[in-house]
């Protein structure tokens, strides 16, 4: 694999299709392990969570309810405040196992917020999935109990992640070249 072109700015390879397929069925298996003899709810967050989403479910083998939510952040006048709105999840979670996907969780505002909006319909349990994980930008304090692999703050496109809405076909994930 070579580097590409998204509009002005250059990606290198950084995680193959089959390092991608080998840390979801690791997930998968942890879920299908930890649930065992339950149902589930699994929360997407859209748009980016559409192929982790798709591979991770296929091999989920308990009972389970798919949906998806789209979250809009913005900042409000004031430049610390962040505004998120929340669109989608008509259905109630109260008394389910629920698990919100994710496709990376970066400062951890986009999760919190879904998070203790759901937490307040009294799941019967309530975690977070993610693809991918920046410990260091991280600076929440809920919970991203099934983290598919850990990554550098650095920025990265494909497997349904964009830059500036290009690049989420990219069937393997590409990191922003120093
Ligand atoms: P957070 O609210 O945790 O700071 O950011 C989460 C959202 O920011 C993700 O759902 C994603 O849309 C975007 N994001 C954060 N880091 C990256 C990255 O490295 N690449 C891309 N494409 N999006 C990112």
């Amino acid at each position: 694999m070579s580097a590409i072109q998204i509009k002005d700015l250059t990606f290198v390879p950084y995680i193959s299709e089959t390092e991608l397929q080998k840390l979801i069925s690791d997930v998968a298996q942890k879920i299908n392990s930890d649930y065992k003899g339950k149902e589930i709810i699994f929360v997407g967050v859209l748009n980016g969570v559409f192929m982790f989403a798709s591979d991770l479910i296929k091999q989920i083998d308990l009972n389970c309810q798919v949906s998806f939510v789209k979250l809009s952040s913005y900042h409000g006048t004031e430049t610390t405040e962040v505004v998120t709105e929340l669109f989608g999840l008509v259905e109630s979670v109260e008394n389910k196992h629920v698990i919100i996907l994710e496709d990376i969780v970066d400062t951890g505002i986009t999760i919190e917020g879904l998070y203790h909006h759901l937490l307040s319909q009294n799941p019967a349990s309530l975690e977070i999935g993610t693809l991918l994980f920046k410990p260091d930008k991280y600076t929440k304090d809920v919970p991203i109990k099934y983290i598919a692999k850990s990554v550098p703050n650095e920025f990265v496109v494909g497997y349904g992640l964009d830059y500036d809405g290009f690049g989420r076909n990219i069937p393997s994930i590409y990191q922003l070249k120093a």
